[in-house]
């Protein structure tokens, strides 16, 4: 018989959202006419706005034409998109041979840990999308410190008392970094200070950064980076890993990028883009080309203003979402709300209770399903994220619950 991969053992309990799936069910058995509103799994809600649903359409429309039909495309994406992200996005702060179009950022952190080996040591936020120690663990980095020789994993505390920005000494050299910004799940997204210091950090140590900027688009605050390439030096130790997903509502269609500079080298001087190629262009065969011509339509001057409409409607939601947090019910009992505006999250802590405690509670009292901190790493215990990405009438009905809340 074949072997298990070992590997799969060392991941710790189930991935969090089938968890958080499977207690909403399980209410909703119990409760078959209660009307459940989803606060929790950042799904995307909304309609693609019609000049980018247009482009699609056209486009699918098109191969079932002689002239408009085509087949496989490059698998780094079509050149014009490759272009468009690099002068839209990045400014020309990137050209478009760094630019490597994918079916999604999920899918690229996957790519990404054959680029490094099963060896490679990791640095993880804690709090942290679960991706990146699952798909560590998965792909042989050890959970515990010594475990079969592999590296372990070292869990980085973002917590209100370090403004959710962690300690970078604790990483050890040679590290491959997973940075998200916009943090999922805090909501955090670095100062251009912050990001020079870990930009510093890892040229010093020689770690490479794995960016993970899914959330660029909620930015507001003009002051603050993004995207890592406005940090000076991060050509020399960062990847970039973006979407379309949340930028444009994406996260059906299936889009993404990421940025592999040039200048980036291993120890042996050999190019990481180069290895990258090979990897785009040998395991992955190239992004949908419909989702494509969406991602075209996203760049161009009508787009741009429909996403950033489609967005604002998001950092609307959590503006009302912030005010009910912030009521009497949860102010009097210590509930700190963790909120800057350039987020669809809101990280929000019960002083003195479990995660999933309060997790079960919101949803037996308000029919409401939120995500639970701890699912997120050790350091999000007693936090709950709530997520802005819903319906306005069902955000509105749930933040009417939410005020006759009882801790
Ligand atoms: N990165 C972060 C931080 C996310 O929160 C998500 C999705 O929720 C993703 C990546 C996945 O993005 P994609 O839909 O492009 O795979």
């Amino acid at each position: 018989m074949i072997k298990r991969n070992a590997n799969f053992s060392k991941l710790a309990g189930g991935y969090l959202f089938p968890e958080v799936a499977k207690r909403r069910r399980e209410f909703q058995q119990k409760h078959p006419d209660a009307k459940v509103i989803s606060l929790g799994i950042g799904n995307t809600t909304e309609p693609i706005p019609p000049h980018i649903t247009k482009a699609m359409v056209d486009y699918a429309a098109g191969l079932g034409t002689k002239e408009g039909y085509s087949g496989y495309g490059d698998e780094q994406g079509l050149t014009e998109l490759r272009e468009k992200i690099a002068k839209v996005v990045y400014g020309g702060k990137v050209n478009a041979d760094e630019v490597f179009v994918s079916d999604g950022a999920k899918c690229d952190i996957a790519r990404i840990q054959i680029l490094f080996g099963r060896k490679a040591r990791v640095a993880v936020q804690n709090p942290a999308y679960p991706v990146y120690v699952d798909g560590s663990v998965i792909s042989g980095a050890a959970k515990r410190r010594g475990d079969d020789g592999y590296n372990d994993i070292t869990y980085l505390p973002c917590t209100a008392e370090n403004d959710f920005f962690p300690d970078l000494t604790a990483i050890k050299k040679n590290s491959i970094i997973y940075f998200c910004s916009p943090n999922n799940p805090t909501g955090k997204a670095s100062t251009r200070e912050q990001l020079q210091s870990l930009v510093n950090y890892a040229i010093e140590k020689e770690c490479f950064i794995i960016y993970d900027n899914a959330y660029f688009a909620f930015i507001r605050d003009e002051k603050l980076p993004k995207t890592i390439f406005e940090i000076e030096g991060a050509k020399k130790c960062a990847i970039e890993i973006n979407s379309f997903s949340k930028l444009a509502g994406f996260t059906g269609v299936r889009l993404g990028w990421s940025v592999i500079p040039s200048e980036l080298k291993f120890h042996c001087g050999s190019s990481v883009k180069q290895d990258w190629n090979r990897i785009m262009t040998t395991l992955f065969n190239g992004a949908s080309n419909i989702a494509q011509a969406g991602g075209l339509a996203c760049l161009d001057e009508e787009g741009i203003k429909e996403t950033k409409e489609l967005v604002d409607y998001y950092l609307e939601n959590a503006a009302i979402m912030k005010k009910a947090l912030e009521g009497e019910n949860f102010a009097s009992k210590g509930v700190q709300v963790y909120f800057t505006g350039d987020s669809p999250y809101l990280w929000v802590k019960f002083p003195g209770k479990k995660s999933w405690d309060v997790f079960d509670q919101i949803l037996e009292q308000c029919n409401v399903v939120t995500t639970p901190g701890s699912g997120f790493g050790a350091a999000g215990e007693s936090f709950i994220r709530f997520s802005a990405f819903g319906h306005r009438q069902d955000v509105e009905e749930a933040c009417r619950r939410l005020a006759n809340f009882k801790i």
